[in-house]
């Protein structure tokens, strides 16, 4: 591997001292942001655990990286491993399952483990890694509530290691264009925000309608997109919150397992947010900031993309990359180097969705507007 001991030499160093001071830019106008240049920089080890539907489209996207590299698997099925080991080179050595992967502590080929299993299993595996003494990835949402996911961060700064929040959006040009804008005034004052975030489930079988392991229904998987949305489309954490659930499908969406939940923001400078998180509506992907001097409208806003904005202005039009890809890029530039992303995506900015959510939940159990402050 390319670069051992500035790596070593980083990683011994700790991550506050590495800290680099963020320098704004029009981030949506670098358009060569995977410039066809050779790297010889330091490269991120990763093995992915949860050989499933997003850790193919996330393994797939870190062909293009050249700061990332997928070196090992954690998974409980064994062909997929061998598929796997066939597909990108992965060594047996670097080959683990649920029950062994503590051992990847003696693997000093790897750097982070990348979760990419059921909500529930987050947590567990979250702090197996941290003990491991690897950097963690973790899905959204990273744990069931607000409490698991500080006990992640907590976990994680005890072992010395990085617990990232894997917040693909936080790296998208358009979307990091209009916090750009916000930022510069370009709006003016900005009072709303309105986020949609759905789409139709299907098998009832599957793990995210099991309550266990998804932790809630579509709030969990699709409607944190919103609530992530809302803060950093705003730029502020919401002081309050209320919500209302609607339920039609009883049989499918059991106790437990929200279907569509409508839910509102108050924010210390005066803005709201409207938002609907469901799993019964397809065509629901749509950002809409509003402010005194302007707007700006995202539709699709958080699916894989291209992602489509315009603004008061007029189109943006910059060029897509691959979300995935962009996002193990920046990943790596952040463990490896210190490096600070405009929109945090570590567990804290992790635990401050999840506190939302807990709050979206107990307004809607409660029916009453839930103070977060
Ligand atoms: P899948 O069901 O497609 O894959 C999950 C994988 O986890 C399985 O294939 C399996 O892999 C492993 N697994 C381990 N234990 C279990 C279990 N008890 N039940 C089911 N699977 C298990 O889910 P997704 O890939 O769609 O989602 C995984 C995570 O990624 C979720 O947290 C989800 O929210 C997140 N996600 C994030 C997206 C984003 O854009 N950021 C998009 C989609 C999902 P193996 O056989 O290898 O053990």
């Amino acid at each position: 591997m390319k670069n051992n001991s500035r790596r070593n030499f980083l990683q011994t160093m700790g991550v506050a001292t590495l800290a680099l001071p963020f320098v704004p830019t029009a981030y949506g106008k670098e358009k060569n942001v995977l410039p066809d240049v050779p790297y010889d920089g330091p490269v991120l080890r990763v093995a992915i655990m949860g050989l499933g539907s997003y850790g193919t489209r996330v393994a797939e996207a870190m062909r293009s990286c050249k700061k990332a590299k997928l070196v090992g698997v954690i998974s409980g099925t064994p062909s997929k491993i061998e598929d796997w080991q066939k597909k990108y080179d992965i060594p047996k050595k670097n080959c683990y399952n649920y029950d062994n992967f503590d051992k990847i502590k003696n693997n000093p080929d790897i750097d982070a483990v990348y979760i990419i299993t059921p909500n529930g299993l987050h947590h567990p595996q979250c702090l197996r890694v941290a003990k491991a003494g690897k950097h963690v990835i973790s899905e959204k949402p990273m744990g069931l509530n607000a409490k698991e996911g500080q006990e992640m961060v907590d976990a994680c700064k005890k072992a010395g290691v990085h617990l990232l929040v894997g917040y693909r959006m936080h790296f998208e040009p358009k979307t990091l264009e209009i916090i750009r804008m916000r930022k510069a005034g370009d709006f003016g004052k900005v009072l709303f925000f309105q986020g949609l975030s759905g789409f139709r489930i299907g098998d009832p079988t599957q793990w995210r309608l099991n309550k266990a392991l998804s932790g809630g229904g579509a709030m969990m998987d699709i409607g944190i997109y919103s609530v992530n949305g809302a803060r950093y489309m705003i730029g502020e954490e919401p002081l309050w919150v209320t919500a209302q659930e609607v339920k039609t499908d009883h049989e499918k969406f059991k106790a437990g397992i929200d279907e569509t939940i409508m839910f509102q923001f108050g924010f210390p400078g005066g803005a709201t947010a409207s938002c609907l998180s469901t799993y019964s509506m397809n065509n629901l992907d749509k950002f809409f900031l509003n402010g005194t001097n302007g707007f700006a409208e995202m539709q699709p806003s958080t699916g894989y993309g291209p992602i489509k904005a315009h603004t008061n202005k007029g189109e943006l039009d910059f060029p897509h990359e691959t979300h995935q890809t962009f996002q193990m890029e920046e990943m790596s530039e952040i463990i490896l180097n210190g490096k600070q992303p405009i929109v945090p995506v570590n567990g804290e900015e992790g635990v401050k969705d999840l506190k939302i959510i807990d709050a979206i939940y107990e307004a809607v159990k409660t029916g009453r507007k839930v103070d977060l402050v």
